[in-house]
């Protein structure tokens, strides 16, 4: 932490009444590398010009305030009408949808029981000291990329299961969430143990009265008695494992016990065991990992590619492996338009294109894509590179084996991430120039499959019968959530603080 913005700075600074805080978009990039956010790009400038035309046309015309538009559903159409209109990206929204309330909320409306199974979701454990987070949601509301955000004040409470829980099954269309966690050499920060991922599990399924909750065991190779934790994590009844190959993300001057996926002697270990009880789905943290962590930690870029992932797969026909984040490279310090500048010269992105190609070069069907970070990160700073990297994952490993994951609660409710995949088409010349498939509808059947379809085959979840948020087995939180909206959203009138650290992105996970 290097200080407090002095009174010049916070001159400097928009005031929080005025743009960008108030938007339901990005104008601002944010960086951890430096203080005080950059200047805003010519092209965040033009989206909001846009974006501040239409609320007060469209706006006006409802006799709304600029943040009362930004806060509706017409608001958020306009967000994505902006950055059609400036990046020629291509979201389902249209002008008549950003001017005419009814039919914005009659779209809410219609997708609102979409069913959405996201398996990559975190909390933080009472006794946390990783106050980091606290900055990563007040960057990501300074942005503007989660509107939800933008008017409050963060805390570690906001990180907490009590946010979490009003964040994924009341504040977002979210149906089903599986909590992770993230391990540490240094006990105090895991963000929960295994414990306490199997207790919350099981205390929101009981709540609930239906299956809302999945949980994994965090397992970590090569520390002392490792595998004898693994197996008593396993007898507690995960419903996946999930481990991170660069041994410790959070703190990684501590990491000491960095491992590969592909590792007979070790690694091997714990597939054995989870074969053993009936466990399927393994889960790899993968990318993350910008120039500016690799010249920090040299020793651990390797393990954060996803060369070791083609090998594992194949000696373990019986088993999945879901790599989270999809190995993309430009998050935690890193920004979107790295990403796409890569692209647009190469055609590639680091490391999707490499874990995208696995399938082909290994002859194996069993390797899958979290999208958690990878989406937040560039659906609606760089759109183009968010539809490119789905359009890179759908070619080389198939729709089929993209899963919905947002790394929620870290950006906040997961709604519009959401909503931004709802929306989202890639380009026909795009799809012409590098024989991308389009994404289709909202709900039509290829994001029907990333938003649930796969994840639920992973987790031999059966949709129809189980889901309890409509139908027969309507459960407790399904009347919740309708009590909930009645009420209206819980907004809080205070104000949104200025970012008082620098954020240290490069511990996302
Ligand atoms: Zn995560």
């Amino acid at each position: 932490m290097s200080g407090f913005l002095t009174e010049d700075e916070i001159a400097a600074l928009n005031p929080s009444e005025l743009l960008p805080h108030s938007t339901p978009i990005p104008t601002q990039i944010v960086s951890s590398d430096e203080f005080t956010p950059p200047p805003q790009s010519e092209k965040q400038k033009e989206v909001e010009a846009r974006l501040l035309a239409m609320a007060d046309e469209f706006g006006a015309r409802q006799g709304q305030s600029r943040r009362q538009f930004f806060q509706s559903a017409a608001g958020m159409a306009a967000a994505f009408v902006a950055l059609n209109e400036t990046f020629s990206a291509v979201f389902d929204a249209s002008r008549a949808e950003a001017s005419t309330p009814a039919m914005a909320d009659e779209r809410a409306k219609g997708l609102k029981d979409q069913f959405i199974m996201d398996m990559h979701t975190h909390f933080l454990r009472d006794d946390t000291r990783l106050t980091n987070f606290v900055r990563a949601r007040e960057a990501v509301g300074k942005a503007g990329w989660n509107p939800q955000l933008v008017d409050k004040p963060q805390t570690l409470e906001d990180l907490k299961f009590n946010n979490f829980f009003k964040e994924i099954y009341l504040d977002s269309d979210t149906k089903v969430a599986l909590i992770s966690s993230s391990p540490s050499e240094e006990p105090q920060d895991w963000f929960l143990t295994n414990e306490q991922m199997i207790e919350a599990r099981d205390k929101i399924n009981k709540d609930a009265g239906s299956r809302r909750m999945f949980a994994h065991a965090i397992f970590t190779p090569g520390q002392d008695g490792w595998l004898e934790h693994l197996e008593g994590s396993l007898a507690r009844k995960p419903e996946s494992i999930k481990g991170y190959t660069v041994g410790d993300n959070t703190n990684k001057d501590l990491a000491r016990h960095p491992w590969r996926m592909d590792d007979e002697k070790v690694t091997y270990k714990a597939y054995e065991l989870a074969v053993k009880h009936g466990i399927k789905n393994i889960c790899v943290h993968k990318g993350l990992f910008p120039e500016s962590t690799a010249k920090r930690f040299p020793h651990l870029l390797e393990y954060a590619k996803v060369g070791d992932v083609g090998k594992a797969a194949k000696d373990w026909p019986q088993l999945n492996f879901v790599i989270y984040h999809a190995g993309y490279r430009w998050a935690a310090g890193g920004r979107a338009g790295d990403g796409w500048n890569e692209f647009e010269q190469t055609g590639r992105v680091s490391w999707v294109s490499d874990l995208a190609e696995i399938p082909e070069k290994y002859g194996v069907t069993n390797v899958y894509a979290d999208v958690g970070q990878l989406f937040a990160q560039s659906v609606v700073a760089e759109p183009r590179l968010a539809a490119a990297m789905m359009g890179i994952m759908g070619r080389g490993m198939g729709y089929e084996r993209v899963v919905w994951g947002t790394d929620a609660v870290w950006t906040g409710s997961p709604q519009w991430q959401i909503e931004a995949l709802r929306r989202l088409e890639i380009s026909e010349d795009m799809q012409k120039k590098y024989g991308f498939k389009p994404l289709g509808a909202a709900d039509g059947p290829i994001k029907n499959m990333i938003f649930a379809g796969t994840n639920a085959k992973l987790y031999d979840f059966d949709i129809p019968s189980q889901r309890g948020d409509i139908g027969p087995n309507r459960d407790r939180f399904a009347l919740m959530k309708e009590e909930y909206e009645k009420s209206g959203p819980a907004r809080s009138n205070l104000r949104y603080g200025y970012v008082t650290g620098p954020v240290d992105w490069s511990a996302f996970a």
